[in-house]
């Protein structure tokens, strides 16, 4: 079965909704029996955090949008994967593009995060993805496997990593991949796994779509063979969400 992977949908609220915006959508979640068909995983603002792990029910992940790369110290105003760990919360999200442009995130820097926080005993959804200039001169490829690499150089243990394809002309634009676009750079990303780090690790990750799915794109996206799931942003805080997750129910 070419689709054996178990898809994975996350909600990154990014910097919105208040502690009563997040319980609506925990209580829209909480009733939904999705839990042997999909994982799911909702990712507030790192102040909600411990209100939502203690809201969600078992079966409802709860991920952060960030996380430094120490474990402790002077570093104010971060956050160590070791203590969202404390707190209960097990996966991270890292290297969104928003992190890497509004806060000047490098490659490198990115996969230090992802490197701590897998030996943290974190599970990791790593971001990649090309803005549009460079889809637009043809470095989409070049862009992708440059991020992808200096993750993988991080990782020894795939098992807690999910990789999301996030092109950032697609994020929060209403301008959607197509699932023939989505699906040629999942190709393109499995491709490098099985060539650069193993068979079994190219058949086993997760490669979810980012940018711009609704309630009305998500099936088609979802068909394709190496799309295995989404990292929604702007629809995370609606009922779309649901609609989302139903698509592998
Ligand atoms: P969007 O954001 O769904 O609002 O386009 C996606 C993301 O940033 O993960």
């Amino acid at each position: 079965d070419p689709k054996h992977r178990k898809p994975f949908v996350g909600g990154n609220l990014k910097m919105n909704g208040s502690r009563a915006i997040l319980k609506e959508i925990i209580d829209r979640l909480n009733p939904l029996k999705f839990d042997d068909h999909v994982e799911v995983a909702i990712a507030p603002p790192s102040i909600f955090l411990d209100l939502a792990h203690r809201s969600v029910r078992k079966g409802v992940n709860v991920a952060a949008q960030n996380a430094f790369n120490c474990t402790k110290g002077a570093y104010t105003g971060e956050v160590s994967p070791e203590q969202l760990k404390d707190l209960g919360i097990d996966w991270v999200i890292l290297g969104h593009s928003e992190r890497r442009e509004i806060f000047k995130e490098s490659d490198e820097l990115v996969a230090s995060k992802v490197g701590h926080a897998l030996k943290s005993d974190m599970k990791v959804i790593a971001c990649i993805g090309e803005k549009l200039e460079e889809r637009e001169s043809e470095k989409t490829e070049e862009v992708v496997i440059r991020q992808l690499r200096a993750i993988s150089e991080k990782i020894d243990d795939w098992k807690n990593v999910v990789i999301a394809y996030e092109p950032v002309w697609a994020i929060g634009t209403g301008k959607v991949a197509t699932p023939q676009q989505a699906q040629d750079v999942h190709l393109i990303i499995r491709g490098w796994l099985a060539k650069n780090v193993s068979e079994k690790v190219a058949q086993d990750t997760r490669i979810i779509y980012g940018g711009s799915v609704k309630g009305t794109n998500s099936a088609e996206l979802a068909k394709q063979l190496d799309v295995d799931g989404f990292l929604v942003g702007g629809a995370s805080l609606t009922e779309d969400f649901i609609k989302i997750i139903e698509c592998f129910i």
